[in-house]
């Protein structure tokens, strides 16, 4: 039985890593896969670790359709043993059901890679689809780390250096906006207590090296 598996971990913890190493594993077995992405760092569509191995992959944009897509696939005589789906957690809900439809009526494993929760601690749509659909949720292993040495469990954003809880849930690198002032995003993972005190390391460092101690928490 084709399974529907979902890796996931905080923004450091090495899921398109795995991802392309699983792609590899199975294509090195003679396996035809096929390797999917949205919203990479990179901003093509290829998967991209922070290692520096990348490969090429097709975008799932909002209006994408697995189902659609694969049937047209088989149906031309393609082969598709298995998929790699990179960045999961931007997919909607409805093509998370699409793929464990893929996995049930195709017969194809499907292997998705995401984050969990968004910078404001919430369930991403499509993640909370995937842990309530798929038949095995694995936390990765390669913890990252807050700049305090404890475990990063929570995704911060930055807008101009400042840890901001709100906003529109997908910025992804340089998105020019035309008509407004462009602020620079950026995301830091943080342990629990961290994430809840907005305290990133930059400001960390700022407050050490302040003269006096900050009553902050
Ligand atoms: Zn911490």
């Amino acid at each position: 039985m084709a399974q529907l598996t979902f890796w996931t971990g905080t923004m450091d913890a090495g899921k398109s890593t795995l991802a392309l190493q699983t792609n590899h594993n199975h294509a090195a077995r003679g396996r035809v896969g096929r390797i999917f992405t949205s919203h990479d760092r990179t901003g093509g569509a290829h998967i991209s670790s922070r290692l520096g191995l990348t490969h090429d992959a097709l975008e799932v944009t909002p209006d994408f359709d697995f189902w659609r897509y694969t049937v047209d696939a088989l149906t031309r005589g393609s082969r598709i043993d298995y998929f790699i789906c990179d960045e999961a957690q931007f997919y909607s809900p409805e093509q998370v059901e699409a793929l464990a439809k893929v996995a049930d009526e195709l017969q194809i494993d499907v292997f998705c890679f995401g984050i969990l929760t968004d910078f404001r601690t919430r369930l991403f749509p499509g993640s909370a689809r995937l842990v309530e659909l798929a038949d095995r949720t694995e936390v990765l292993q390669v913890e990252a780390l807050c700049w305090c040495g404890k475990r990063a469990t929570h995704n911060a954003r930055t807008e101009n250096g400042v840890m901001v809880r709100e906003g529109e849930v997908v910025v992804v690198g340089d998105v020019e906006a035309a008509d407004e002032p462009h602020a620079d995003v950026a995301y830091e993972v943080l342990c629990r207590q961290h994430h809840r005190r907005g305290l990133t390391a930059a400001r960390a460092k700022a407050v050490s090296l302040a003269p006096e101690p900050l009553p902050f928490g």
